[in-house]
This record gives structure tokens, sequence and C-alpha cells, in this order.
């Protein structure tokens, strides 16, 4: 009797294991903001059921959490995370989600840059809010960096799920080979400026990554003053840049203030030439809704501006 049981319970063990492998469960995977939720995506493709906690258009820096947030790093196999101090929010809220979760942090390997200040500026509400970090954390902002990323990725996933490592590798070997094509589209856009039109300026400093692989230069407000009598002083100081370096162009960002651009443009005499995407993609009916559309954009955006007379 005892041993007619044993076989039962044995039996239907293995049935269902072996339904459990025909029906694989999806990897439960968080990507802390929308652009590392691309790589994910790419890498993942349909073995992976995708929880981006900071999407489109938002500031992961000033990111608060929600209690949904920590319900989903609680129920994950793997968090994605940039590391380098982008996200304030991601120590303290896995520690609240109690999570055993495998973290990756997607800038391990990457070359990365020194903050020369210490941190960097953010322009919210018409407020100068200071970034503090050792290390400028944008560095997807250049495209070899992506590759990085991705690889990362591809690794995390491969040790949380073995089985389904074959299908990561294929997909993070295929999206490298869409990164490169990409890398050589931004090069040869920007090889064919003029030599003395290469700078531009941005809302805050989040393209240091994207200067150092493409030789398009930055200008950024540095922790302008919203007093006003100091602020005057500082926006003086950056049109002189702005003169000295001959800069064509300025742009807004998707997840900045624009009121202090618009300031800057109006007395350095040159007009607004769009909208480039740092921190964050666009929604998905918008120019930069995935990671290569977006490195398009800002690419075409800086290159246009600069072309023109
Ligand atoms: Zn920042
Ligand atoms: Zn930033």
């Amino acid at each position: 009797m005892k041993d007619w049981l044993f076989r039962i319970a044995a039996c239907s063990a293995i049935t269902f294991s072996s339904f459990a492998a025909a029906q694989a469960e999806p990897l439960d995977v968080v990507a802390t903001f929308s652009i590392i939720g691309d790589f994910a995506a790419e890498v993942g493709g349909d073995r992976i059921r995708l929880n981006v906690l900071v999407g489109p258009d938002s500031d992961t820096h000033v990111y608060e959490p929600r209690p949904a947030d920590a319900i989903a790093l609680a129920g994950a196999d793997v968090v994605l995370t940039n590391g380098l101090e982008f996200e304030g929010f991601l120590t303290r809220l896995i520690a609240a989600s109690g999570t055993d979760a495998a973290v990756a942090t997607l800038t391990d390997g990457v070359e990365t840059m020194e903050e020369p200040g210490g941190g960097h500026y953010h322009y919210i509400d018409g407020e100068a809010i200071f970034h503090a970090g050792a290390h400028d954390p944008h560095a997807w902002q250049s495209v070899p960096n992506a590759k990085v990323y991705v690889q990362n990725i591809a690794a995390a996933f491969c040790a949380a799920d073995a089985e389904g490592c074959p299908a990561y590798e294929a997909n993070a070997a295929r999206y490298a080979g869409e990164l490169d094509a990409l890398d050589t589209q931004i090069r040869s856009a920007v090889a064919a400026l003029p030599e003395d039109r290469r700078t531009v300026v941005v809302a805050h400093n989040a393209f240091r990554y994207f200067e150092a692989a493409y030789g398009v230069d930055f200008l950024s407000p540095q922790g302008i003053s919203t007093e006003s009598e100091a602020a005057a002083a500082d926006i003086a100081g950056l049109i002189r840049e702005i003169r000295d370096r001959k800069a064509a162009a300025i742009f807004a960002e998707n997840i900045s203030d624009t009121r202090l651009l618009e300031q800057i443009a109006r007395e350095a005499g040159l007009p607004l030439a769009g909208t480039l995407y740092s921190d964050a993609l666009s929604g998905p009916d918008g120019p930069a809704s995935d990671y290569i559309a977006m490195m398009r954009h800002n690419a075409g955006a800086i290159t246009a501006a600069l072309a023109a007379d």
C-alpha cells in the first residue's frame, strides 16, 4: 500500500516537472528604467516577463518608488541596474522588498568617466538640483558601451536560466550587429560636419560619453542659481562660453525643465533646435521609442542643426 502511494506520487511529480519544462515559466526581470528595459527586451525576447520601474519620458534621478515596485522586485529573478549612482532609490527599494533576485550592474566592464565636479545638475521645476556621484552614470550614450550592457544582460539571463542561454546569446549577437551598424552611422554623420561646427548646448550634462565617442562637444549650465542676481551672472558666463566655442544649437531634453534653456537661447540669440532624449526613451509613438531610434534621433537632430547655416 505504502509502495503504491509512493509510486503515484513519484509518477505525478514526473508528469508535473515535464509539463513545467514544456511550458517554461518566463524569467521575471525588473529593469530600473526605459533604456535598459529596451535592451532587456531585445536579449530576453519572449522568454522573459519584463517590468520597467521608471517609464518613458521620466527622470530616474528623482524617481519615487511605488509599493508596486517593491512587489515587482520581490517576485523578480533578475534585477538590471545601470549602477554608478544613477538609481538613487534602488538600494533602499531592494532592502524593503526583501528580494533574493540576482542584481546585475550593467556598467560593469565599461570604461567609466569621472565627474569633474563630483556630480552634475538637473533642472526641475525651475530649480537646480545637484546629483552627486564620483562617476558619470550616462554610459549608454555611447553605442560601444551599450554593447557592454547587452553582454552583461545576456550573462545575467544565462546565469538565471541556463536552458534559455543559447537563445539569449543569439539575441544578443543579433542586436550587437544592429548596434555596430548604428555606431557606424553616427560616426559618418558627425564626420560630415564642418570641423568648427561641433558644439551644442543641452540642459543637463548627460552627453559626455557621446562627446567622447563621437566628437560633438556639449555645453550645459552648471548649477545656475535660482536666486535671480546670481543666476544672471552665471548665465552671462555660459553665454560667453557659447560665443567663444561657437556653439551653434541649443537643445531641450525630454526629462528636463525647458525654462532655463529658453532663457539661455534667447540671450545667446540661438534657436531651440529640438529635443534630445538623454536619460529616458519616448513613448511608443515618439521619436525615441527604443534605444536605436533614440540614438538615431539624437544624432540626426544634432547633425541637422550643426549642418544648417
Ligand atoms: Zn543626474
Ligand atoms: Zn542624467
